[in-house]
Protein backbone atom coordinates (compact mmCIF):
# COMPACT_ATOMS: atom_id res chain seq x y z
CA UNK A 1 0.00 0.00 0.00
CA UNK A 2 1.59 3.57 -0.69
CA UNK A 3 1.95 5.59 2.12
CA UNK A 4 -0.95 8.28 2.83
CA UNK A 5 -0.51 11.73 1.80
CA UNK A 6 -2.25 13.36 5.28
CA UNK A 7 -2.22 12.75 8.70
CA UNK A 8 -6.13 13.23 8.77
CA UNK A 9 -7.51 13.44 5.15
CA UNK A 10 -10.37 13.73 5.63
CA UNK A 11 -10.27 16.76 8.08
CA UNK A 12 -7.25 18.47 5.86
CA UNK A 13 -9.31 18.49 3.04
CA UNK A 14 -12.60 19.30 4.19
CA UNK A 15 -14.07 21.51 1.54
CA UNK A 16 -13.94 24.72 2.62
CA UNK A 17 -17.79 25.33 3.37
CA UNK A 18 -17.82 21.94 5.28
CA UNK A 19 -15.10 23.24 7.19
CA UNK A 20 -16.96 26.55 7.93
CA UNK A 21 -20.10 24.75 8.69
CA UNK A 22 -17.94 22.32 11.39
CA UNK A 23 -16.77 25.85 13.11
CA UNK A 24 -19.83 27.22 13.23
CA UNK A 25 -21.36 24.01 14.83
CA UNK A 26 -18.62 24.31 17.42
CA UNK A 27 -18.43 27.52 17.89
CA UNK A 28 -21.75 27.58 18.72
CA UNK A 29 -20.79 24.39 21.16
CA UNK A 30 -17.84 26.20 22.63
CA UNK A 31 -19.37 29.33 23.42
CA UNK A 32 -22.28 27.53 25.22
CA UNK A 33 -19.93 25.20 26.93
CA UNK A 34 -18.00 28.78 28.64
CA UNK A 35 -21.17 30.14 29.20
CA UNK A 36 -22.51 27.74 31.45
CA UNK A 37 -18.81 26.39 32.53
CA UNK A 38 -17.13 29.16 33.27
CA UNK A 39 -18.01 32.06 35.98
CA UNK A 40 -16.24 34.85 33.32
CA UNK A 41 -17.42 34.13 29.91
CA UNK A 42 -20.98 34.45 31.57
CA UNK A 43 -19.82 37.41 33.07
CA UNK A 44 -18.54 39.06 30.43
CA UNK A 45 -21.12 37.88 27.48
CA UNK A 46 -23.80 39.11 30.49
CA UNK A 47 -22.04 42.48 30.64
CA UNK A 48 -22.08 42.76 26.64
CA UNK A 49 -25.47 41.61 26.65
CA UNK A 50 -24.98 38.72 24.77
CA UNK A 51 -26.19 34.80 25.22
CA UNK A 52 -24.75 31.91 22.99
CA UNK A 53 -28.00 32.43 20.98
CA UNK A 54 -26.97 35.49 19.57
CA UNK A 55 -24.32 33.10 17.94
CA UNK A 56 -25.49 31.89 14.60
CA UNK A 57 -23.32 32.49 11.61
CA UNK A 58 -19.59 32.43 11.88
CA UNK A 59 -19.90 36.16 11.18
CA UNK A 60 -21.47 36.91 14.68
CA UNK A 61 -18.58 35.81 16.17
CA UNK A 62 -17.69 39.37 15.56
CA UNK A 63 -20.01 40.30 18.29
CA UNK A 64 -18.57 38.69 21.10
CA UNK A 65 -16.34 40.28 23.36
CA UNK A 66 -12.33 40.39 23.15
CA UNK A 67 -9.76 38.27 25.64
CA UNK A 68 -6.09 38.86 25.97
CA UNK A 69 -3.19 38.19 27.91
CA UNK A 70 -4.09 40.73 30.84
CA UNK A 71 -7.51 39.09 31.15
CA UNK A 72 -5.89 36.01 31.84
CA UNK A 73 -3.25 37.44 34.42
CA UNK A 74 -6.42 39.39 35.84
CA UNK A 75 -8.81 36.52 36.08
CA UNK A 76 -6.36 33.90 37.07
CA UNK A 77 -5.48 35.81 40.38
CA UNK A 78 -9.64 35.38 41.14
CA UNK A 79 -8.69 32.45 42.76
CA UNK A 80 -7.87 28.98 43.03
CA UNK A 81 -4.68 27.99 40.68
CA UNK A 82 -6.27 28.69 37.47
CA UNK A 83 -8.70 31.43 37.94
CA UNK A 84 -12.36 31.92 36.83
CA UNK A 85 -11.76 31.43 32.89
CA UNK A 86 -11.35 27.74 33.79
CA UNK A 87 -14.64 25.70 32.81
CA UNK A 88 -14.31 22.59 34.43
CA UNK A 89 -13.52 21.36 37.31
CA UNK A 90 -9.42 21.28 38.42
CA UNK A 91 -9.86 17.63 39.14
CA UNK A 92 -10.03 17.37 35.16
CA UNK A 93 -7.17 19.16 34.43
CA UNK A 94 -4.35 17.38 33.78
CA UNK A 95 -1.57 19.08 32.62
CA UNK A 96 -0.75 23.19 32.59
CA UNK A 97 1.75 24.53 30.50
CA UNK A 98 2.65 28.64 31.76
CA UNK A 99 4.30 31.40 30.30
CA UNK A 100 5.79 34.01 31.86
CA UNK A 101 4.80 37.44 31.20
CA UNK A 102 6.43 40.57 31.18
CA UNK A 103 4.94 41.14 35.29
CA UNK A 104 6.58 38.13 35.81
CA UNK A 105 3.14 36.56 36.89
CA UNK A 106 3.62 32.91 34.82
CA UNK A 107 0.26 32.66 32.92
CA UNK A 108 -1.04 28.97 33.10
CA UNK A 109 -2.85 26.93 30.51
CA UNK A 110 -4.91 24.20 31.43
CA UNK A 111 -5.37 20.69 29.38
CA UNK A 112 -8.18 18.90 30.19
CA UNK A 113 -6.70 14.84 29.18
CA UNK A 114 -9.51 15.16 26.39
CA UNK A 115 -7.27 18.63 25.44
CA UNK A 116 -3.92 17.20 25.32
CA UNK A 117 -4.61 14.06 23.39
CA UNK A 118 -6.52 16.25 20.51
CA UNK A 119 -3.42 18.44 21.00
CA UNK A 120 -1.08 16.01 20.17
CA UNK A 121 -3.36 14.81 17.30
CA UNK A 122 -2.70 18.48 15.93
CA UNK A 123 1.18 17.93 16.53
CA UNK A 124 1.17 14.37 14.52
CA UNK A 125 -0.77 16.28 11.53
CA UNK A 126 1.99 19.14 11.57
CA UNK A 127 4.64 16.88 11.63
CA UNK A 128 3.41 14.52 9.39
CA UNK A 129 2.90 17.95 7.18
CA UNK A 130 6.01 18.52 7.34
CA UNK A 131 7.43 15.46 6.19
CA UNK A 132 7.57 13.16 9.23
CA UNK A 133 7.47 9.60 8.82
CA UNK A 134 7.72 6.74 11.28
CA UNK A 135 11.29 5.73 10.08
CA UNK A 136 12.42 9.24 11.13
CA UNK A 137 14.18 9.87 13.71
CA UNK A 138 13.67 12.90 15.62
CA UNK A 139 15.16 15.17 17.84
CA UNK A 140 12.98 17.52 20.23
CA UNK A 141 15.25 20.20 21.09
CA UNK A 142 12.61 22.43 23.40
CA UNK A 143 12.32 23.50 26.51
CA UNK A 144 10.81 20.62 28.94
CA UNK A 145 10.14 23.10 32.02
CA UNK A 146 6.68 24.02 31.92
CA UNK A 147 7.00 25.50 28.11
CA UNK A 148 3.81 24.72 25.97
CA UNK A 149 6.42 23.41 23.43
CA UNK A 150 8.16 20.68 25.32
CA UNK A 151 5.20 18.18 25.45
CA UNK A 152 4.57 18.23 21.57
CA UNK A 153 6.99 15.30 21.22
CA UNK A 154 4.20 13.07 21.98
CA UNK A 155 2.80 14.19 18.82
CA UNK A 156 5.89 12.84 17.12
CA UNK A 157 6.16 9.80 18.93
CA UNK A 158 2.08 8.77 18.11
CA UNK A 159 3.03 9.04 14.56
CA UNK A 160 5.74 6.60 15.00
CA UNK A 161 8.92 8.19 15.01
CA UNK A 162 11.82 7.44 16.65
CA UNK A 163 11.91 10.21 19.56
CA UNK A 164 14.45 12.06 21.27
CA UNK A 165 13.58 13.92 24.39
CA UNK A 166 16.73 16.08 24.05
CA UNK A 167 15.26 19.34 26.06
CA UNK A 168 17.55 22.68 25.98
CA UNK A 169 20.62 21.14 26.56
CA UNK A 170 24.47 22.73 25.88
CA UNK A 171 25.31 22.91 22.44
CA UNK A 172 27.78 20.51 22.93
CA UNK A 173 26.04 18.01 24.16
CA UNK A 174 23.10 18.43 21.58
CA UNK A 175 25.86 18.65 18.93
CA UNK A 176 27.12 14.56 20.76
CA UNK A 177 23.35 13.59 20.33
CA UNK A 178 23.04 14.85 16.44
CA UNK A 179 26.65 12.93 15.92
CA UNK A 180 25.75 10.00 17.83
CA UNK A 181 22.22 9.34 16.98
CA UNK A 182 22.23 10.52 13.73
CA UNK A 183 18.65 11.70 13.91
CA UNK A 184 17.01 12.86 10.82
CA UNK A 185 14.50 16.05 11.79
CA UNK A 186 14.89 18.28 15.04
CA UNK A 187 12.82 21.35 16.36
CA UNK A 188 14.57 24.66 17.73
CA UNK A 189 14.06 28.46 16.83
CA UNK A 190 16.12 29.90 13.71
CA UNK A 191 18.38 31.97 15.70
CA UNK A 192 19.40 28.66 17.77
CA UNK A 193 19.69 26.65 14.29
CA UNK A 194 22.29 29.32 13.09
CA UNK A 195 23.77 29.48 16.22
CA UNK A 196 24.44 25.30 16.73
CA UNK A 197 25.92 25.23 12.77
CA UNK A 198 28.32 27.63 13.61
CA UNK A 199 29.19 25.95 17.09
CA UNK A 200 29.13 22.96 15.10
CA UNK A 201 31.73 24.24 12.18
CA UNK A 202 34.01 25.52 14.89
CA UNK A 203 34.14 22.07 16.75
CA UNK A 204 35.01 20.54 13.07
CA UNK A 205 31.81 18.96 12.68
CA UNK A 206 30.36 20.15 9.03
CA UNK A 207 26.50 20.00 9.48
CA UNK A 208 26.01 19.92 5.79
CA UNK A 209 28.08 16.25 5.76
CA UNK A 210 28.69 14.81 9.02
CA UNK A 211 25.18 14.66 10.74
CA UNK A 212 21.98 13.22 9.09
CA UNK A 213 19.68 16.50 9.94
CA UNK A 214 17.36 16.57 6.72
CA UNK A 215 14.75 18.09 8.30
CA UNK A 216 14.70 21.36 10.25
CA UNK A 217 11.54 22.64 11.93
CA UNK A 218 11.33 26.36 13.49
CA UNK A 219 8.65 28.30 16.07
CA UNK A 220 9.34 30.97 18.31
CA UNK A 221 10.52 33.76 15.77
CA UNK A 222 9.70 34.86 12.44
CA UNK A 223 12.95 33.41 10.91
CA UNK A 224 11.64 30.38 9.73
CA UNK A 225 9.31 32.70 7.39
CA UNK A 226 11.94 34.92 6.39
CA UNK A 227 12.79 33.64 2.92
CA UNK A 228 16.25 34.84 2.87
CA UNK A 229 16.81 33.48 6.44
CA UNK A 230 15.72 30.20 5.68
CA UNK A 231 18.07 29.91 2.87
CA UNK A 232 20.88 30.55 5.14
CA UNK A 233 20.08 27.38 7.62
CA UNK A 234 18.95 25.13 5.30
CA UNK A 235 22.62 25.66 3.48
CA UNK A 236 24.15 25.68 6.99
CA UNK A 237 22.71 22.51 7.67
CA UNK A 238 21.71 20.97 4.12
CA UNK A 239 18.31 20.51 4.93
CA UNK A 240 14.87 21.50 4.09
CA UNK A 241 13.25 23.89 6.76
CA UNK A 242 9.80 24.10 8.29
CA UNK A 243 8.43 26.72 9.80
CA UNK A 244 5.90 26.12 12.88
CA UNK A 245 3.88 28.62 15.28
CA UNK A 246 2.55 27.93 18.51
CA UNK A 247 0.78 29.73 21.36
CA UNK A 248 1.09 28.75 25.41
CA UNK A 249 -2.27 30.03 25.50
CA UNK A 250 -3.19 27.07 22.91
CA UNK A 251 -1.20 24.39 21.93
CA UNK A 252 2.93 23.87 21.38
CA UNK A 253 1.67 24.08 17.98
CA UNK A 254 -1.21 25.61 16.08
CA UNK A 255 0.12 26.03 12.59
CA UNK A 256 2.82 24.46 10.14
CA UNK A 257 4.24 24.62 6.75
CA UNK A 258 3.44 21.92 4.02
CA UNK A 259 5.78 21.56 1.15
CA UNK A 260 4.39 24.51 -0.42
CA UNK A 261 6.34 26.63 2.30
CA UNK A 262 3.65 29.38 1.45
CA UNK A 263 2.43 30.38 4.67
CA UNK A 264 1.45 27.89 7.94
CA UNK A 265 -2.10 25.76 7.75
CA UNK A 266 -3.40 26.38 10.70
CA UNK A 267 -5.71 23.39 12.40
CA UNK A 268 -8.94 25.66 11.71
CA UNK A 269 -10.76 22.49 13.11
CA UNK A 270 -9.43 23.57 16.80
CA UNK A 271 -9.37 27.44 15.80
CA UNK A 272 -11.01 30.17 14.21
CA UNK A 273 -8.47 33.13 12.65
CA UNK A 274 -9.80 36.66 12.41
CA UNK A 275 -7.32 39.52 11.11
CA UNK A 276 -8.32 42.33 12.43
CA UNK A 277 -7.58 45.96 12.16
CA UNK A 278 -5.66 47.15 15.18
CA UNK A 279 -7.04 50.10 15.55
CA UNK A 280 -10.77 49.40 15.32
CA UNK A 281 -10.61 45.58 15.74
CA UNK A 282 -13.17 45.66 12.72
CA UNK A 283 -12.36 42.24 9.94
CA UNK A 284 -9.72 42.57 7.58
CA UNK A 285 -10.21 41.05 3.97
CA UNK A 286 -7.98 37.55 3.73
CA UNK A 287 -4.14 38.90 2.75
CA UNK A 288 -4.32 41.83 4.70
CA UNK A 289 -2.08 42.80 8.05
CA UNK A 290 -3.46 43.15 11.10
CA UNK A 291 -3.62 41.72 14.57
CA UNK A 292 -4.47 37.79 14.31
CA UNK A 293 -6.95 36.61 16.76
CA UNK A 294 -7.86 33.15 17.96
CA UNK A 295 -10.85 30.89 18.97
CA UNK A 296 -10.32 27.88 20.29
CA UNK A 297 -12.82 25.76 19.14
CA UNK A 298 -12.54 22.22 21.10
CA UNK A 299 -10.41 23.32 24.33
CA UNK A 300 -12.87 22.71 27.29
CA UNK A 301 -10.44 23.54 30.26
CA UNK A 302 -9.78 27.25 29.65
CA UNK A 303 -12.12 28.02 26.11
CA UNK A 304 -9.99 31.31 24.63
CA UNK A 305 -12.86 33.21 23.01
CA UNK A 306 -11.38 35.73 20.39
CA UNK A 307 -7.83 36.31 21.94
CA UNK A 308 -5.90 38.83 20.70
CA UNK A 309 -2.32 37.72 20.40
CA UNK A 310 -0.68 41.19 19.54
CA UNK A 311 0.80 39.28 16.59
CA UNK A 312 0.24 41.32 13.26
CA UNK A 313 -0.07 38.64 10.65
CA UNK A 314 -2.39 37.68 7.65
CA UNK A 315 -4.28 34.71 6.25
CA UNK A 316 -4.94 32.70 3.12
CA UNK A 317 -7.92 31.21 2.63
CA UNK A 318 -7.74 30.05 -0.63
CA UNK A 319 -6.91 26.22 -1.63
CA UNK A 320 -3.41 25.30 -1.49
CA UNK A 321 -1.36 23.18 -3.89
CA UNK A 322 -0.96 20.28 -1.25
CA UNK A 323 -4.45 19.77 -1.33
CA UNK A 324 -5.16 20.79 2.09
CA UNK A 325 -8.42 23.02 3.01
CA UNK A 326 -7.22 24.75 5.82
CA UNK A 327 -5.95 28.50 6.06
CA UNK A 328 -2.67 29.67 5.91
CA UNK A 329 -1.18 32.29 8.06
CA UNK A 330 1.92 34.46 7.75
CA UNK A 331 3.02 36.08 11.10
CA UNK A 332 5.08 39.44 10.15
CA UNK A 333 6.28 40.03 13.79
CA UNK A 334 5.02 41.28 17.27
CA UNK A 335 2.62 44.56 17.16
CA UNK A 336 5.04 45.28 20.25
CA UNK A 337 8.09 45.42 17.81
CA UNK A 338 6.54 46.97 15.20
CA UNK A 339 7.79 50.70 14.88
CA UNK A 340 7.15 53.85 12.50
CA UNK A 341 9.70 55.88 10.74
CA UNK A 342 9.33 58.04 8.62
CA UNK A 343 5.82 56.93 8.34
CA UNK A 344 6.46 53.63 7.28
CA UNK A 345 6.03 50.64 9.46
CA UNK A 346 8.80 48.55 9.94
CA UNK A 347 9.07 44.99 11.62
CA UNK A 348 12.50 43.83 12.59
CA UNK A 349 11.82 40.61 10.00
CA UNK A 350 11.77 43.18 6.93
CA UNK A 351 15.81 44.38 8.02
CA UNK A 352 16.20 40.42 8.75
CA UNK A 353 14.95 40.03 5.19
CA UNK A 354 17.48 42.09 4.14
CA UNK A 355 20.17 41.37 7.02
CA UNK A 356 20.30 37.53 6.02
CA UNK A 357 20.16 38.26 2.10
CA UNK A 358 23.50 40.75 1.62
CA UNK A 359 26.89 39.11 1.11
CA UNK A 360 30.07 39.26 3.11
CA UNK A 361 28.17 39.80 6.82
CA UNK A 362 27.67 36.95 8.88
CA UNK A 363 23.65 37.66 9.26
CA UNK A 364 23.73 38.48 12.34
CA UNK A 365 22.16 42.09 13.92
CA UNK A 366 21.15 44.45 16.77
CA UNK A 367 18.34 46.82 16.04
CA UNK A 368 18.05 50.11 18.18
CA UNK A 369 15.62 52.61 18.09
CA UNK A 370 16.64 55.90 19.21
CA UNK A 371 15.30 59.65 18.75
CA UNK A 372 16.35 62.49 16.90
CA UNK A 373 14.67 65.96 16.45
CA UNK A 374 11.47 64.80 17.84
CA UNK A 375 11.29 61.89 15.57
CA UNK A 376 12.20 58.39 15.59
CA UNK A 377 15.29 56.25 13.56
CA UNK A 378 17.05 53.36 13.85
CA UNK A 379 20.38 52.35 13.48
CA UNK A 380 22.27 48.33 13.04
CA UNK A 381 24.94 46.65 14.56
CA UNK A 382 25.82 44.23 11.73
CA UNK A 383 29.02 41.44 12.19
CA UNK A 384 31.16 41.83 8.74
CA UNK A 385 32.58 38.44 7.78
CA UNK A 386 35.61 36.92 8.42
CA UNK A 387 36.28 36.99 4.80
CA UNK A 388 35.36 39.80 3.39
CA UNK A 389 38.24 42.59 2.56
CA UNK A 390 35.49 45.35 1.88
CA UNK A 391 36.25 48.81 3.01
CA UNK A 392 34.00 49.51 6.49
CA UNK A 393 32.15 52.25 4.32
CA UNK A 394 31.30 50.83 1.42
CA UNK A 395 30.17 47.88 3.37
CA UNK A 396 27.59 50.72 5.49
CA UNK A 397 27.13 51.86 2.05
CA UNK A 398 25.79 48.79 0.80
CA UNK A 399 23.41 47.84 3.39
CA UNK A 400 21.87 51.30 4.20
CA UNK A 401 21.35 50.80 -0.16
CA UNK A 402 19.61 47.86 0.42
CA UNK A 403 17.31 48.85 3.32
CA UNK A 404 16.64 51.79 1.64
CA UNK A 405 15.15 50.00 -1.16
CA UNK A 406 13.02 46.93 0.49
CA UNK A 407 11.54 49.48 3.41
CA UNK A 408 11.65 52.81 1.89
CA UNK A 409 13.87 54.39 4.65
CA UNK A 410 17.66 54.26 5.35
CA UNK A 411 18.95 53.32 8.85
CA UNK A 412 20.45 56.73 10.85
CA UNK A 413 23.87 54.99 10.84
CA UNK A 414 25.22 51.17 10.50
CA UNK A 415 28.00 49.73 12.62
CA UNK A 416 30.06 47.74 11.32
CA UNK A 417 31.48 44.81 13.97
CA UNK A 418 33.58 41.77 13.74
CA UNK A 419 32.55 38.65 13.24
CA UNK A 420 31.54 37.07 16.60
CA UNK A 421 30.53 40.32 18.60
CA UNK A 422 27.16 40.29 18.63
CA UNK A 423 25.84 37.86 21.09
CA UNK A 424 24.37 34.12 19.82
CA UNK A 425 20.68 33.74 21.04
CA UNK A 426 20.34 30.07 22.81
CA UNK A 427 16.83 30.29 22.73
CA UNK A 428 14.68 33.87 21.42
CA UNK A 429 16.89 36.40 20.05
CA UNK A 430 16.85 39.80 21.43
CA UNK A 431 17.08 41.88 18.34
CA UNK A 432 15.73 45.36 18.99
CA UNK A 433 16.45 47.56 21.89
CA UNK A 434 14.43 50.83 21.81
CA UNK A 435 16.29 53.69 23.58
CA UNK A 436 13.70 55.92 23.13
CA UNK A 437 12.38 58.05 25.89
CA UNK A 438 8.86 59.10 24.50
CA UNK A 439 6.05 57.48 24.37
CA UNK A 440 4.58 56.13 20.78
CA UNK A 441 1.22 54.86 20.03
CA UNK A 442 0.76 53.35 17.20
ZN1 LIG B 1 -0.28 23.31 1.85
Amino acid sequence: MSEKKYWDEKIETLPRADLEELQRRELKDILTFAYSNSAYYKEAFNAAGLTPADFNQLEDIQKFPFTNKATQRERQAKGGLLGDMIAVSEDDVVFVSASSGSTGVPTLSPFTKQDFDEWQDVESRLFYGAGMRKHDRYVHALNFSLFVGGPDVIGAQNLGALCIWAGTVPSERLLFILKEFQPTIIWTTPSYALYLGETALKMGIDPAKDLAIRTIIVAGEPGGSIGTTRETIEKVWNAELYDFFGLSDIFGACAGMCEAKDGLHIAEDHILVEVLDVKTGAPLPDGERGELVYTTLRKKARPLIRFRTGDIGSVNREPCSCGRTHARIKIHGRLDDMFIVSGVNIFPSDIEFVIRGTSGITGEYLIRLYEQNHSVKYRLEIEKSDDNNEPDDLLKERVAAALKTRLGVKPGDVTILNDGDLERATHKAKRLIDERTLIYEI
